[in-house]
């Protein structure tokens, strides 16, 4: 098919790119039936790769085949449609290409009139994903590298305006001798949202018990707002990394907001419930929040790295993330991209996001995202019928967490999966029990891929029972 494009002229480039290209094609070919884990540890590689730095160097496309062919054994593969380790998402054709297409612009997306044409990409983006997840049309948007920094981003704007409300000019003056900022958070809130309070010199949190789903428990947040006083910061979850649960929004933001509190959503991937008209319900009430912070690079399925930190205030975000030098050319037509994330510099790591949206459209989103809720709904009603098997959460989104009668059986389940590497499912430990989490966030995990991963863990159940195990088919 003719693309329009004319390679003439690409000679110093082309022959290199053709062979990533190629390298790619084999790579992703393969990725859905390998074996998932890797089978190489960091120290082979680096043997194989050669440790010494060579004075003479290598021509580029020896150079390229090397990495393709030495790192391969040490590759594991998320795009598979059965990895469901961590919440972690593969890649749609439309975000690879597009995100190629980012490397090869290389451009610095740090500001509107230097590199307009990214800018313009992302601002699309940026206004799109506010329609698509019923947020404030006037927030500011981010493009951080993650949902950690995301959530960095938006807790700076939390930390310098409720330190402004009290009086402290944080931008001027710092932290030191201001009044301790409350960083309250329920107990099952993700790791990396302390993280970012920690970052941010905010300290440990004050934890609110949450309930058996997960979800924090108002009445007690409103208990914990009211034994203190001062400046706070209420930190929300969309998605529950063991349960897929969502708090109880509606209640929790009018609770915090009446004690003055900031209220920052964490929903890594649980956000884009609000894509989907059928799930939207999960998130009632999500956008009273003050800012929310998601990922591309899950739910979405762009490549690594995106993070999306939304902020309600444009002035927050830009007084405690912007700066100003006489060199950088702002202008007064909004803000610059640089100031809604940490970085002045970096690559226009929107664009695949937008490529996705382009491609899937308002029903597409919905579509990808229901497909993931309804294989996680799939894998756990073909694991609950398995004897032995007990599915521990009430399945509202994407997350099963399952457990056997023993920790150690559960633990040896877990193993038997990687051993196998047809599904890579990981342990982890949610209510004092040791359990097998399946995270399904990959956009090609359908009904076929939900009965492999079923027979999967029933080929690993019998295989610790040898008198179980099932006829060949
Ligand atoms: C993955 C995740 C994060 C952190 O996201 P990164 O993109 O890894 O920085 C935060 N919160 C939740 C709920 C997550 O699942």
């Amino acid at each position: 098919m003719d693309d329009g494009v004319t390679t003439a002229g690409d000679g110093v480039y082309g022959e290199v790119i053709d062979a990533a290209g190629r390298h790619a094609r084999a790579w992703l070919s393969g990725v859905g039936e390998r074996p998932i884990p890797p089978h190489a540890t960091p120290d082979e590689i680096k043997d194989r790769l050669g440790r010494v730095l060579p004075d003479g160097g290598e021509p580029d496309l020896e150079v390229i085949t090397r990495l393709a062919e030495t790192v391969e054994p040490g590759l594991i593969a998320i795009g598979s449609p059965r990895f469901y380790g961590w919440v972690i998402g593969g890649t749609q054709p439309v975000a690879l290409g597009a995100d190629w297409l980012v490397s090869a612009w290389d451009q610095n997306a740090g500001l509107r009139t230097i590199t307009p044409g990214a800018i313009a990409v992302e601002e699309l983006a940026a206004t799109w994903l506010l329609d698509l997840l019923g947020l404030p049309p006037e927030s500011d948007v981010g493009f951080t590298t993650g949902a950690t920094m995301a959530q960095f981003s938006c807790m700076a704007a939390a930390r310098n305006e409720v330190l402004r409300r009290a009086g402290r000019d944080v931008e001027a003056e710092g932290l030191t001798g201001a009044p301790r900022v409350r960083y309250i958070a329920g107990e099952e809130r993700h790791g990396t949202v302390d993280l970012a309070a920690r970052y941010l010199g905010l300290g440990g949190p004050i934890t609110v018990p949450a309930d058996e789903q997960g979800r924090i428990r108002v009445e007690q947040l409103r208990a914990v707002l009211a034994s203190g006083s001062g400046p706070a910061i209420v930190a929300l979850q969309a998605g529950n990394i063991h349960s897929g649960a969502f708090d109880d929004f509606a209640a929790a933001i009018e609770v915090a907001h009446a004690a003055g509190a900031w209220v920052h959503v964490d929903g890594a991937f649980g956000l884009w419930a609000a894509a989907s008209p059928r799930l939207r319900p999960l998130t009632v009430g999500f956008e009273h929040a003050d800012s929310w912070s998601t990922d591309a690079h899950k739910t979405l399925n762009v490549p690594y790295d995106c993070g999306i930190a939304i902020v309600r205030d444009p002035a927050a975000m830009r007084r405690a993330l912007g700066m100003h030098a006489s060199y950088l050319q702002a202008t007064d037509v909004g803000a610059d991209p640089h100031e809604n994330v940490p970085e002045l510099s970096r690559r226009a790591r929107g664009v695949p996001t937008w490529a996705v949206l382009r491609s899937l459209g308002r029903d597409g989103v919905a579509r990808l995202v229901d497909g993931l809720a309804d294989a996680a709904r799939g894998i756990a009603d073909g694991l609950g019928e398995l004897a032995g098997v007990e599915v521990l959460n009430e399945v509202v989104f994407t997350q099963v967490c399952i457990a056997l009668e023993t920790d150690e059986a559960t633990a040896a389940l877990s193993e038997r999966l990687w051993n196998e590497g047809e599904v890579l499912a990981m342990t982890s430990h949610w209510h004092g029990r040791t359990v097998v989490r399946f995270s399904v966030s990959n956009w090609r995990t359908d009904a076929t891929e939900v009965r492999r991963t079923v027979a999967a863990v029933a080929r690993a159940l019998a295989a610790s029972d040898p008198a179980e195990a099932p006829p060949a088919d």
